[in-house]
């Protein structure tokens, strides 16, 4: 079955125009001017912007964490994904057990993901620990398509600094991506009991005791050891402070190559002002956690210039009531809200308010994520030979509330948010996942994504 979609202004990063796309076999056959639509299931998008599929690096789906789960798994998720016009994720894992392998968790990610995605999906790996057996295990999992690893510089399963370097000399080798949390845990640790013995326990404080230098410094010091270990393609994860992303911007002014910037929705739009309210303010509990006006406007500012390359969305959903846990104390509410849904359309609708052009967003949005973690071209444009992953956006007025979000979470951060572009067509591989706010997919459509590992980009 070939399908076109007729008279859409297709929006790459590269620059739009009035045009058909016409796919076959799930793939982008051709792209022109009045493609014949004989023998084709025709999708009318005149007056309607036509982009790539969302795709989003950054998700939790299904996160065990002991005590609390992430409540989405990968079907509610990547359906929250779909109705908000992503078609991809590439999914941070939760740690194993101590001394696992790294396949351990790889393994056990793939039996939550196949036969319930939805979506386009990939993993990935994580480090908990550093020894000789996982650094060789790095090179199977790149050939198997992981081509991406996380590390943690706070947390319990953080690592060292000589355990770092060892890492980052790895990745030089093989051309793969290493993704980072930054924050500096030492100082957080001791912000959070200095509080704490002070009896000062409200949500404000998640905010006061992980100020914009912890993130800072923990870029800072990442940087350095990336240069050390010879440049290897570096990731900052949910960079959220003006502070954090200027030590990025400075080492780029001094030619460190290959560091790339993500932020997420949720710094683009919320303040710490939200902890204000004892109670309510627990919803915002993330890590790093809410900031000011002035980086949101930082932020944005790097996004316009592209020192800023990816919006992600870390969704890790939990109930209201699991949150609600940190009443009495804020460090017992489990991390993480809910944000796969929203993203792409808040992102347009604040991004164009700001004067950000539709080519900029697309490349935050979709582009930019698939280069870096080795899905570009097949994922993340509208072009010849590209999988058919397209999401048709038409400029009309929302409003973002619960009663029309998909995930399995009982608010969402955006509630009432006004948006002014709304997702109304999600096509993955040729196939329409869902058709104006009906959901027309199934359970498992979704396929695992081997990804390449880098060149120079
Ligand atoms: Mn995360």
């Amino acid at each position: 079955m070939k399908t076109v979609i007729k008279n859409g202004t297709i929006i790459n990063t590269e620059g739009s125009f009035i045009g058909d796309i016409l796919i076959e076999d799930g793939k982008i056959e051709s792209i022109g001017i009045n493609i014949d639509i004989d023998n084709c299931s025709v999708i009318d998008a005149k007056n309607k912007l036509v982009l790539p599929g969302g795709i989003d690096v950054h998700t939790h789906m299904d996160l065990d964490l002991g005590k609390y789960r992430a409540i989405d798994d990968f079907y509610t998720g990547t359906v929250a994904a779909a109705f908000g016009g992503t078609t991809t994720i590439v999914d941070h894992i939760a740690f194993g057990p101590e001394g696992c392998s790294l396949n351990y968790m790889i393994d056990k990610y793939h039996e939550l993901a196949e036969g319930k995605a939805v979506i386009d999906y990939s993993f990935h790996g994580v480090f908990q620990h550093v020894n000789e057996e996982v650094l060789k295990e790095m090179e199977k999992l790149v050939e198997e398509g992981i081509s991406s690893f996380k590390i943690y510089m706070t947390y319990d399963n953080r690592l060292n600094d000589e355990d770092i370097l060892k890492i980052l000399i790895k990745a030089k080798e093989l051309g793969a991506v290493i993704a980072v949390h930054a924050e500096n845990h030492g100082a957080i640790q001791h912000l959070r009991e200095y509080y704490s013995s002070l009896g000062k326990s409200k949500p404000i404080y998640h905010a006061l005791s992980r100020p914009d230098s912890t993130e800072a410094e923990a870029i800072n010091r990442m940087i350095y050891l990336s240069e050390i270990a010879g440049c290897p393609h570096l990731y900052f994860v949910h960079v959220s402070t003006k502070k954090g992303l200027d030590e990025i911007i400075s080492a780029r002014r001094r030619g460190v190559k290959n560091i790339y910037c993500e932020t997420c929705t949720q710094y683009l739009t919320l303040t710490e002002e939200r902890y204000e309210d004892d109670v309510d303010g627990l919803k915002y509990i993330m890590a790093p956690p809410l900031r000011k006006q002035e980086d949101i406007e930082a932020l944005w500012e790097g996004i316009k210039s592209s020192q800023v390359d990816v919006i992600a969305t870390d969704h890790c959903p939990f109930f209201l009531e699991e949150k609600m846990d940190g009443k009495s104390d804020f460090r017992t509410a489990p991390g993480g809200a809910p944000g796969v849904e929203e993203r792409v359309e808040i992102v347009l609708s604040e991004g164009l308010k700001r004067g950000i052009s539709m080519e900029t967003l697309v490349d935050k949005l979709m582009t930019r994520p698939a280069q870096i973690y080795g899905l570009y071209p097949r994922k993340g444009a509208v072009q010849v030979g590209s999988d058919a992953d397209i999401i048709v956006v038409a400029k009309k007025d929302k409003i973002i509330t619960i009663e029309n979000r998909h995930s399995s979470a009982d608010y969402t951060p955006y509630e009432g948010f006004k948006v002014d572009y709304v997702v109304e067509k999600v096509i993955q591989r040729g196939k329409v996942l869902v058709d104006n706010n009906k959901f027309v997919a199934n359970k498992g459509d979704g396929m695992f994504l081997k990804r390449s590992n880098l060149c120079d980009l």
